[in-house]
């Protein structure tokens, strides 16, 4: 099968003093192996919960509470629910199967090691038969691929820029030749130029390994460009999947098209973020019915009592009683003539 990630049902809490905060809602997520899939929502819609919980590094208070992360290993092993493993069992997982490329470099590189000397020590823990000299060639080789050149591998990782930090931690989250990377917001800390300077170089990099991503931002229109398939959350929940395509041409949430007008595309010259008017729910707070019944502007009497499911349309799904279906056509009729 071609299936690389299939996610079902899965739940993230976090348990604090104020109560049970669900972060990550039933989510249902597949992946195909070599697929690029964006994970875009506001701040607090639970992007990062869910990338964590993904790559099985969440910490205290959350914890996954329900739901399945089966991994397909492209090597043709068997599949594994990475969701029970613990972490001995997970360690060969790490870096050679699936890899992370945070927010931050600087939180994820040492700081005081040279640049060379991370990438053989990640190379070499995980295939102690490479030598030296190979783990260095093939160092050298990511760090152009990002464009950074090989005489940087002799740098400790705080005398380079911002962006050269980024690029050589997403060449380092590809040392083992990863199936899955998972990336959070790896742009967001530099400049516009810079941004797109690094996402080319991580096509790039994508058409010629062939690895797996799923990306996380706030940034709709940066995921149009780069995505072969996108989820939309909201409040913890996924609430549209499609295409990049279909997205882009016909987003069918109301939530989805909100996003859409808050963030133009990335080619306008002037690009201006408005954002959404209203704030997102609070996750202890959640409004009754739709989550987004409060912000949306289609809004029907039904959205404000019952919680649309997130269901198959056609092509991609989508959570809102306007287009999943769940009504029938004489129901729908009246929830929008009331
Ligand atoms: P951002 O765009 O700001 O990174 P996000 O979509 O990644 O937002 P998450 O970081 O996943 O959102 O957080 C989702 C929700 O989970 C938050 O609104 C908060 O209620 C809860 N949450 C996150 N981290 C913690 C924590 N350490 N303790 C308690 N609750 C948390
Ligand atoms: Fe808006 Fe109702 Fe659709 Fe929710 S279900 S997005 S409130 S129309
Ligand atoms: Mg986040």
């Amino acid at each position: 099968s071609r299936t690389l990630l299939d996610v079902r049902g899965l739940c993230v809490d976090y348990v604090t003093e104020s109560g049970n905060i669900r972060a990550c809602d039933d989510v249902d997520l597949t992946l195909k192996r070599g697929e690029i899939l964006g994970v875009a929502g506001e701040s607090a819609s639970g992007k990062s919960t869910l990338l964590n919980a993904l790559g099985r590094l969440q910490r205290m208070p959350a914890a996954t509470s329900a739901g399945e992360i089966w991994f397909h290993p492209t090597d043709g092993s068997d599949p594994v629910d990475i969701a029970t493993l613990d972490e001995r069992e997970l360690a060969p997982y790490r870096w050679t199967r699936i890899s992370v490329v945070m927010q931050s470099a600087m939180a994820s590189l040492n700081p005081v090691i040279r640049l060379g000397e991370q990438f053989t020590d990640v190379i070499r823990t995980h295939a102690p038969e490479v030598s030296e000299a190979a783990a260095r060639a093939q160092a050298e080789e990511l760090l152009t691929m990002v464009g950074i050149s090989a005489d940087r591998l002799t740098a400790f990782p705080f005398q380079l820029s911002g962006g050269m930090q980024q690029r050589a931690l997403i060449a380092l989250s590809l040392a083992c030749d990863p199936d899955l990377v998972l990336m959070d917001e790896p742009t967001t800390a530099v400049d516009v130029v810079m941004q797109r300077q690094i996402l080319d170089q991580v096509l790039a990099a994508q058409e010629r390994l062939g690895f797996a991503v799923v990306f996380v931002t706030h940034d709709l229109s940066l995921l149009l460009e780069i995505s072969d398939r996108i989820a939309i959350m909201y409040g913890g929940k996924v609430v549209e999947v499609g295409t990049a395509a279909r997205l882009h041409s016909s987003a069918k949430h109301p939530y989805t098209r909100a996003l859409r007008r808050a963030f133009p595309p990335l080619s306008e010259p002037v690009r201006r973020l408005s954002g959404i008017p209203g704030s997102p729910p609070d996750l202890l707070a959640l409004p009754a019915g739709c989550a987004f019944s409060t912000r949306c502007g289609d809004a029907m009497p039904l959205c404000h009592q019952r919680i649309p499911q997130l269901r198959d349309i056609d092509p991609g799904r989508s959570a809102c009683f306007l287009t999943n279906g769940e009504l029938s056509d004489e129901e729908l009729a009246q929830q929008l003539a009331a």
